[in-house]
């Protein structure tokens, strides 16, 4: 079982493009940490159950996403990965 959530960047925190909005700043803040705190109980629970959780960001490009999720699957398979996605895992 396969979970892939595409988080925005804006509403997740993305560590490259996280904005603060000065204007209700106190209410911005707590409103992305707690979606981010809520993003990790989420896949803590889905690990739990089973669950391969994959989390890409909205600022990447559609082919890095895909590669990505077909690096896992293929991972989660058991089966090789072809030559060209070998480097996203960092091993092999
Ligand atoms: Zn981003």
């Amino acid at each position: 079982m396969l979970a892939i959530f595409v988080n925005g960047c804006f509403w997740h925190g993305c560590p490259e493009h996280a904005t603060w909005p000065a204007a209700n700043g106190d209410f911005w803040r707590a409103k992305i940490e707690g979606t981010r705190a809520r993003d990790i109980r989420t896949d803590k629970m889905l690990i739990e159950s089973g669950w391969t959780v994959v989390r890409l960001w909205e600022h990447q490009p559609i082919e890095d996403m895909a590669e990505a999720v077909d690096a896992i699957v293929c991972q989660a398979r058991g089966t090789r990965k072809p030559e060209a996605y070998a480097d996203l895992s960092g091993s092999e």
